[in-house]
């Protein structure tokens, strides 16, 4: 956990802290601050935005030493990222004034004029013009991206960088070659121009116990120079675990990661030695412990030597990964935390226009969003599958809840189809989200508080021959029944056709819940008997609740109930 909130000692402060998802609560003190200051945590301040800024103006360096830095008022209403803002610390303050039910204070031009900010994309160093370029593209100039070595690009710019007609006046180059870099900024014209350097290679390093901090700095020097790569491409050290606090390897100032001689003796490595074996319990430290922590199967930088320590580069493994998110029933406070990340960290957002809508406020401007009407279904399935192919973090959005009547198994249906190797790279996680019948139960009273089942009466996929036969049996073993999709324009007999078989067995007495647009504006709940029901009021965004033989009606609430008083 890396997310650090510090109050001053106050109860209503800590309320608030505590409401921060994945955060470690601290009392505010100048040591503390500053300790985790230098390990570049994100740090939120729950006190005046003026005395923040006198609290960390001294610790202040620079954009990419610095941590994030979001302040919060005491009254928990307004959220404002200030240090860090493109790199992340708008989105988590999002995410946290989603979840305090406060407002986010975004200042960043480019997020304000939702125009792209170049320096967004998480896992690129942006340098160069970069300041102009983000006032550039925000007045709608184009620009063009120029990617020779065919790294990952984020789906929005990947987008960009197939557009190349003629008119584009600014250049962004996807690099970590050094020489090639200097040679792309240091050209002599007006074009504005932006380096984004992928900060995706993991260096292994190997070092004996009396290496230096100089000595590993040196030898990376040397071989960066040699193959020709800029310092900032590199994301992380990895190394044995004896080596973990070792100065040759923090000196470095990376994060570090460190693994067992038996998991790196696990890998195969090009120029493992038997030797090392005897001193360390495995046969290669640099060349292992890069191949591991990246995930790659080969070495970009096989094993340098140098006098006390070795080092070897790894390019890390871009792995995709799709959510597939419940937005629940329509209202913002419906929707999970834990969807709420899922949105905020998406690379590309797909979903119907409608459900896009919704969640509008929680999108920027690097995000590629796919919205496309209804009746897609397939096609987004499709297209949420092709970008994790692609290494894209995806989100794919439903409403309620996305495995129910909804594209999850769309989804899983057609990974099911794929080729063997296409399928194991990649992650799926289906998110839950509050299903129409719970939203619609919740407003009833307690409807569901014994058995019941969901039946869907849409006969477009199911023929109307199977729907029936369910209907009987639940309504045959004294079932509680959610009627999803219950009528439409053109399906509007079924409703009718449903209540009539189950008044075969239940009385007319039977409490029935209508609940229109539950949780959106237009609500509308209504509780009435199968004797007195009115279909016509149902339409394609009601779901109704039919009572079992022991549901009654207390106060114009429906509850079924579970036995508690009889026991
Ligand atoms: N995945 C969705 C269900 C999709 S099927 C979920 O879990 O909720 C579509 C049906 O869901 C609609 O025909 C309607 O019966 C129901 N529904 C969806 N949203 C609703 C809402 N806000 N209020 C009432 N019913 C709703």
């Amino acid at each position: 956990m890396s997310r650090f909130v510090f109050t001053l000692k106050d109860a209503d402060l800590d309320l608030i802290a505590r409401r921060i998802p994945n955060s470690r609560l601290l009392t505010f003190n100048h040591e503390s601050l500053a300790e985790n200051w230098e390990s570049k945590n994100e740090l939120i301040l729950i006190m005046a935005l003026g005395a923040a800024i006198r609290i960390i103006a001294p610790l202040i360096t620079t954009k990419y030493k610095d941590p994030k830095v979001i302040v919060i008022d005491s009254n928990g209403e307004n959220v404002i990222p200030i240090l860090g803002a493109h790199l992340g610390a708008n989105q988590s303050a999002q995410e946290i004034a989603q979840l305090l039910a406060a407002r986010p204070i975004i200042t960043t031009s480019s997020d304000l004029s939702q125009s792209l900010a170049i320096d967004a994309f998480r896992g690129f160093r942006a340098i160069g013009q970069v300041a102009g370029f983000i006032t550039s593209t925000s007045r709608g100039e184009r620009f063009k991206v120029l990617n020779p070595a065919n790294h990952w690009l984020p789906p929005m710019l990947r987008s960009k960088a197939m557009d190349d007609s003629g008119s584009q006046l600014n250049e962004v180059l996807i690099s970590n070659k050094k020489s090639q870099i200097e040679q792309f900024l240091h050209q002599d014209d007006s074009t504005l121009r932006v380096v984004l350097i992928p900060k995706n290679l993991v260096l292994g390093v190997g070092a004996s116990s009396d290496a230096s901090s100089d000595d590993s700095r040196l030898l990376l020097d040397e071989v960066l120079g040699i193959f020709d790569i800029t310092p900032e491409a590199l994301a992380l050290v990895a190394t044995i675990d004896k080596r973990g606090n070792h100065p040759a390897i923090c000196g470095l100032d990376l994060p570090i990661a460190s693994f067992s001689p038996s998991e790196l003796d696990k890998i195969t490595t090009p120029n493992g030695n038997e030797l090392v074996r005897s001193f360390v319990g495995t046969t290669s430290v640099a060349e292992a412990s890069a191949l591991l922590s990246s995930k790659a199967n080969q070495l970009l930088i096989e094993k340098q030597k140098g006098p006390k320590v070795t080092i070897a580069i790894a390019e890390a493994l871009r792995e995709g990964h799709l959510s597939i998110c419940g937005l629940g029933p329509g209202s913002m406070d419906l929707v999970t935390p834990k969807t709420i990340r899922a949105l905020l960290d998406a690379d590309v957002v797909i979903g119907f226009d409608g459900y896009i809508n919704q969640i509008e406020h929680l999108l920027n401007p690097s995000q590629l969003i796919l919205s496309s009407p209804i009746g897609q279904e397939t096609k987004r399935a499709q297209e949420s599958l092709s970008h994790l192919r692609m290494g894209d973090n995806v989100a794919l959005v439903a409403s309620g809840d996305p495995g129910i009547y909804a594209l999850a198994t769309l989804v899983l249906e057609l990974k099911n189809e794929l080729p063997l190797e296409d399928r194991q790279s990649s992650s799926i996680s289906v998110l839950p989200g509050v299903t129409a019948g719970l939203s619609a139960a919740s407003l009833l009273g307690a409807p569901l508080g014994h058995d019941h089942c969901y039946i869907s009466l849409s006969d477009l996929m199911t023929p109307w021959k199977i729907i029936r036969k369910r209907i009987e049996a639940a309504a045959e073993a004294d079932f509680g029944i959610v009627f999803y999709n219950p009528r439409s324009k053109e399906r509007n007999w079924q409703l009718n056709e449903a209540l009539t078989i189950i008044a075969a067995s239940r009385p007319g007495t039977t409490p029935i819940g209508i609940v229109k647009d539950a949780y959106r504006p237009n609500q509308e709940v209504i509780v009435t008997t199968l004797d007195e029901i009115n279909t016509d009021i149902v339409t394609m965004t009601t779901t109704v609740v039919v009572g079992s033989s022991t549901t009654f009606i207390v106060d114009g609430l429906m509850t079924t109930p579970r036995g508690y008083l009889s026991k």
